[in-house]
Formats: C-alpha cells, sequence, structure tokens
C-alpha cells in the first residue's frame, strides 16, 4: 500500500462547522501537499465505462470522449460531467443540453477518436431522438439539459437533467488504470 497526506479537517461541533464552511468560501484545504503522480496513480483505480459527450455544433455534431460521466440521483434523473476548458466546454455553456453516450465494448475506437486522435476509416452516425444528438448506436444514450454549470479549478461540472434516455443490447467498454477493458467475469 502506498500513502501520502496526514492532516484532514474534522467536524468535530457546530463551531467547528462553521469555520470549515467558511474555509470552503476561500476555496482552501489546509492539508500537505500531495504527490500528483500518486493521486494520478491512485484515482485510475476507480473503474469506469467510457462515454462519448455529443453537442450541437451550428448544424453539425462535435464529441468529446469523458470517463467523469456519472448518475447524481434517480428523482429527479440527474448526471454530471467533469471538462476542461476546450470547445466541448464552450458549447454546452452555448447551447445548455448536451448528449452523454456510453459505448459498447465494440467501440473502443471511438474513445480514441473523440479525444483528439482522429481514426481515418470511422464514421460515426448521429441521430436526434427528441432534442440533443446522440451516437446513433451505443450500449446507452442521455439527452440532457444543464442545470448548474460549477467552475473547479480548470474543469467545469455540467450538472444536467436527463430529458430522454435509452438503451441496447451489449457489454460496456471499461477504464481502469489508465488502460481499456473488456469484462473478464460475469458473477
Ligand atoms: C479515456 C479518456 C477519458 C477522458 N476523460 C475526460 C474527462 O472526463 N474530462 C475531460 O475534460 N477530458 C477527458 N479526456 C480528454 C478529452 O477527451 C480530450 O482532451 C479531448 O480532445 C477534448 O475535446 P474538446 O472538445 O475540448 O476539443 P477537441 O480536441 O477540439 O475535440 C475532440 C476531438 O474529436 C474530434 N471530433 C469531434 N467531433 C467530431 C466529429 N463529429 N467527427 C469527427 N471528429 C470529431 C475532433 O477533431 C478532436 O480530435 C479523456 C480522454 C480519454 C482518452
Amino acid at each position: 500500500m502506498i500513502s501520502s497526506g496526514s492532516r484532514r479537517p474534522t467536524l468535530k461541533s457546530p463551531e467547528h462547522e462553521q469555520d470549515w464552511l467558511d474555509s470552503l468560501e476561500d476555496g482552501m484545504v489546509d492539508e500537505t501537499p500531495l504527490d500528483s503522480a500518486l493521486f494520478r496513480q491512485s484515482v485510475s483505480l476507480f473503474t469506469t465505462g467510457i462515454v462519448v459527450v455529443t453537442c450541437e455544433d451550428d448544424g453539425k455534431v462535435h464529441g468529446m470522449t469523458v470517463n467523469s460521466f456519472t448518475s447524481v440521483s434517480l428523482a429527479p434523473p440527474t448526471v454530471l460531467i467533469s471538462v476542461k476548458a476546450g470547445k466541448t466546454n464552450r458549447l454546452i455553456t452555448r447551447n445548455g443540453r448536451y448528449g452523454a453516450c456510453i459505448l459498447s465494448e465494440t467501440q473502443l475506437p471511438y474513445s480514441a477518436h473523440f479525444s483528439g486522435r482522429p481514426q481515418e476509416s470511422l464514421r460515426p452516425e448521429f441521430v436526434v431522438r427528441d432534442r440533443v444528438p446522440t451516437l446513433q448506436s451505443c450500449l446507452a444514450w442521455f439527452e440532457c439539459a444543464v442545470l448548474e454549470k460549477v467552475e473547479v479549478h480548470d474543469h467545469s461540472l455540467f450538472v444536467a437533467q436527463v430529458t430522454a434516455c435509452g438503451n441496447e443490447d451489449g457489454t460496456p467498454l471499461m477504464f481502469y488504470a489508465s488502460r481499456y477493458h473488456r469484462r473478464a467475469i460475469d458473477s
């Protein structure tokens, strides 16, 4: 086991809670600086799927690969993504809507394609089921309307309500320890 970091803020009483809330407003956490390589390695052990975020871009569709997609609440159906500054961030901010498409294990090339490594032979097909374009074929698709944009360091969290969704048969493409994986076991 590798570890780092020692002091953690504690909430012992209501007075401490106010101090803690004040420190959040200052955007400060009083901790020993963390080794960034260790953080990267440790957080990569959280297994995720792969999602292509899709946005309307003046009659075309722009896509971006993320693994920061997560569900926030079931009722109302709410999700979030964390997106660094760039084209997708600008388009979601302008449109107030985005699509999220969970890739199946057969769609690995899409992940590279939409993360800055265009695959010459790939011709992604998009469809608007209700209001937002999403991939015509994927494990699950969501059309999302942004509720809140929260700036955190160099990323924006786009919290959004799901306005339409659907899914099809298949198995997920997974991302773990900075590599792609396919399902190894059933249980
Ligand atoms: C596994 C993985 C997970 C990631 N997770 C995140 C994350 O959670 N958050 C985050 O901020 N970044 C994440 N990234 C990085 C992110 O995918 C890249 O930095 C991406 O290039 C940023 O996209 P952009 O829209 O900002 O800019 P761009 O680099 O301008 O666009 C993305 C790429 O997709 C191409 N493209 C877009 N639409 C189309 C289309 N319709 N047809 C053909 N090509 C198209 C563009 O040409 C470009 O190559 C992840 C990358 C990987 C590989």
